[in-house]
């Protein structure tokens, strides 16, 4: 008998297949392929990441599932199709422009898929997490970029599918997502394996100041260097890639990132500087020193811990003696 995964896995090489399919199809890929071409992704990069669409129905996945009697099993598993009371089958992926995900030689593993019509929600719908797909192990693009990561022994890391697509088109191509998840040390082992580097590279929106914030654990916990840039005034990769000169800017912003902990001393300095009052930044302090500890400062390396120590003495005016016995404590 088959095992799970591997129904799963036959039942996305076949929804990539049939979501190109409605792609390509006269009426029911209309809609899809309108925005495409409003998004400026171009057919060679619709080929690569095998971006497709869903149709805009209950049943366009589920009816042909019937009709040529595949085995719905897989189907089920993957999260492509669900189950009504009445034992009838779904589309759960409706009217989107689909992503599908690829594991690092390229079989699919999931789909995230974009609404086409404003009004939806949410914007994104991703699988669920099966046998196939583990989420915050996951990095979107990697089959493309793989490659070009071992090359360059950087990779770059931005937030979404848009945004990965933008920057392969515009012929950056160490370039992977994480999905809507924060940085996670299971993405930094994986990313381990091809790169020395990792470079963050976030949106402009607070969402990205966040994830920014956030990312520095995997410095702290991993062997692998991080460089976090948070792009300017309301730009993502994507955006900023169509603008005039926007492959240069890129560059730049990704040669510029600020290495994760002195990205993170940065925003200390930043808010202790907003901050008059004696408690409030005797908070803001405990606050960061919680933080670090909590992201296992106090058993990473001796030479990274000393380094962190010192630079938070200075920061908050405390002998380096005093800020290593709050993290001991
Ligand atoms: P677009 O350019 O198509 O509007 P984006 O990629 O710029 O999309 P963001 O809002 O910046 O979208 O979000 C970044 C990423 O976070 C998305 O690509 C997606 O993977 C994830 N995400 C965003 N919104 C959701 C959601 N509602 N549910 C699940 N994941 C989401
Ligand atoms: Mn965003
Ligand atoms: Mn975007
Ligand atoms: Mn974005």
């Amino acid at each position: 008998a088959k095992g799970e995964r591997q129904l799963i896995g036959e039942a996305n090489e076949i929804a990539v297949k049939f979501f190109r399919a409605m792609y390509g199809h006269e009426r029911h890929g209309a809609v899809g392929r309108e925005y495409v071409g409003k998004r400026e992704i171009s057919d060679e990069m619709m080929e690569v990441f095998g971006v497709g669409v869903s149709v805009d129905a209950w049943d366009g996945l589920a009816q042909v599932i019937a009709k040529r009697g595949w085995d719905v099993r897989g189907f089920e598993l993957a999260g492509l199709v669900g189950r009504r009371q009445d034992g009838s089958l779904y589309d759960r992926m409706r009217h989107r422009l689909i992503f599908p995900i690829f594991d690092a030689i390229g079989r699919p593993i999931a789909f995230g898929g974009r609404k086409l019509r404003e009004e939806d929600e949410p914007k994104y719908l991703n699988s669920p997490e099966t046998k196939l797909f583990n989420k915050s192990r996951t990095l979107y693009g990697l089959h493309a970029a793989k490659k070009p990561i071992i090359d360059s022994r950087t990779a770059v890391i931005v937030e979404g599918y848009t945004d990965v697509i933008a920057c392969h088109q515009a012929g950056a191509k160490n370039v992977v997502a994480t999905l809507g998840t924060a940085l996670t040390r299971e993405h930094a082992g994986e990313l381990r394996r091809y790169a020395e580097k990792v470079v963050l590279i976030f949106d402009a929106d607070e969402a990205g100041q966040k994830a920014a914030d956030r990312a520095a654990e995997v410095f702290l916990t991993g062997e692998i260097d991080v460089a976090i840039a948070v792009l300017p005034n309301g730009h993502d990769p994507d955006s900023l890639m169509k603008e005039e000169g926007g492959r240069e800017k890129w560059d730049g912003f990704v040669t510029g990132a600020e290495d994760a902990l002195s990205f993170l001393f940065s925003r200390l300095k930043e808010q202790m500087a907003g901050n008059d009052t004696v408690t409030g930044r005797e908070r803001i302090a405990e606050g960061f020193i919680d933080r670090m500890v909590q992201m296992g400062l106090g058993k990473t390396g001796a030479i990274r811990r000393a380094l962190v120590i010192r630079q938070m003495a200075g920061l908050l005016g405390m002998s380096e003696e005093a800020v290593g016995q709050l993290i001991s404590a």
